[in-house]
């Protein structure tokens, strides 16, 4: 059971949690993704996943944009060394003052997400005379099959522009000088393992294009948006995505005009399994039928559970190979009753002061912590 990309006698000593990256995992998948999308794709890195700074200026080295959906965001890929041209602003609430820092930093795209937002962006494009590059947010009415929190391609979904919709507002685009058409971008959802929403979404875009340019409409470039998901069950069987099967999927399935560039978005597929969240059992407690370990951890730290039922692998890396097993429900110190990482999750016998690791975690962990509970934020280790 000690099986686990982070040797414990390196911070045993070091008060828990805390989040622990690898960082030659995280080199390994940006090669890897790098090499599988090959040298006409463009990725820009989904900051929301992790904007650690570390972290981002890893990305932002290994040649990767970015991808943004604030304000804050677009600071933090600045000061982390991506450049502006290689970042592109998505988010149906973007307001003046994120608009304009946006426009002001030379970012490369804004993704338009309604009508009204088209306007305010050349209206204050135009207040600068500036033209700026959009791509239209289309909704392409796919179903990822995900989970409800995590799908945004659907029609009654607040993201995106309907299809029905689309064409008088490409026209409007092209009608307004301070904007450049540049683009469509789509992002279906997130923790994709099964590649079939993806071809679906392919076929949309081709007979979207096909629509579009019947009406003499023609972008520059299409934007698939992020969401391939990774191994939480086997992170040390799958530590690194299938970034081959993903790519392969849209060049097989796009028909691409001459001349048009391909970009992705990839959040979660980059850093999720570079990082784990390093816990210590505080408590192991019996109830009438049930036995809890409670950690030091909770969702304070790491959400996804309780905010979507997400499951990560949880290891007791003090427990010895081949110790008995016992079943215990894996809960924080939270006062909320959804704060649990597993229910009858299966773990060596544990005992108070064990490490625990929670797996796959450095994909919408640390970047969503927060101070409920008047908790403090935990630090991060980099491990090579
Ligand atoms: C969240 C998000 C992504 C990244 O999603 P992942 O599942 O982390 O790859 C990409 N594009 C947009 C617009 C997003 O909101």
């Amino acid at each position: 059971m000690t099986d686990i990309a982070f040797p414990i006698n390196c911070f045993a000593e070091l008060p828990t949690p805390f989040y622990a990256y690898s960082i030659d995992l995280l080199h390994q998948t940006l090669q890897t993704a790098t090499n599988a999308a090959g040298p006409d794709a463009h990725i820009h890195y989904a900051v929301k996943a992790n904007a650690n700074p570390v972290i981002l200026q890893k990305i932002a080295k290994a040649g990767f944009g970015a991808d943004c959906v604030s304000g804050g965001e677009i600071e933090a890929a600045l000061a982390a060394g991506f450049d502006a041209k290689k970042i592109v602003y998505a988010g149906v609430g973007k307001t003046d003052a994120e608009i304009l820092r946006g426009i002001d930093a030379g970012i490369g795209c804004f993704n338009v997400e309604s009508a009204e937002e088209l306007e305010i962006i050349a209206a204050l494009a135009s207040e600068r005379n500036k033209t700026v590059r959009v791509a239209l947010r289309v909704n392409p009415n796919v179903d990822a099959h995900t989970h409800k929190h995590i799908t945004t391609g659907l029609s009654e979904n607040k993201f995106g522009i309907n299809l029905e919709a689309l064409q008088p507002i490409a026209e409007r685009a092209l009608a307004l000088p301070s904007v450049e058409l540049y683009g469509l971008h789509f992002h279906i959802g997130s923790q994709l393992l099964d590649m079939s929403p993806y071809a679906e979404l392919c076929a949309k875009i081709n007979d979207l294009q096909d629509s579009l340019s019947k009406n003499g409409i023609f972008v520059n470039s299409i934007n698939v948006g992020g969401g391939l998901g990774v191994d939480y069950d086997d992170p040390d069987k799958n530590p690194i995505a299938d970034f081959d099967t993903y790519f392969a999927t849209f060049k097989n399935g796009l028909k691409l005009r001459d001349g048009q560039t391909l970009h992705f978005e990839l959040g979660r597929s980059i850093v999720a399994q570079c990082g784990s969240l390093i816990s210590r059992c505080i408590y192991v407690k019996h109830g009438t039928v049930k036995k809890f370990v409670i950690l030091d951890a909770g969702m304070t730290e790491l959400i996804r559970p309780a905010l979507y039922s997400a499951r990560h692998k949880i290891q007791n890396i003090s427990a010895t190979e081949g110790s008995p097993t016992e079943t215990y429900d894996v809960v924080g110190p939270v006062c909320e009753s959804s704060d649990v990482f597993v229910c009858d999750g299966l773990l060596p016998v544990t005992q108070r002061g064990d490490f625990i690791a929670i797996r796959s975690a450095g994909a919408y962990g640390e970047v969503m912590a927060s101070n409920y509970n008047c908790r403090k934020l935990h630090p991060a280790y980099f491990i090579n």
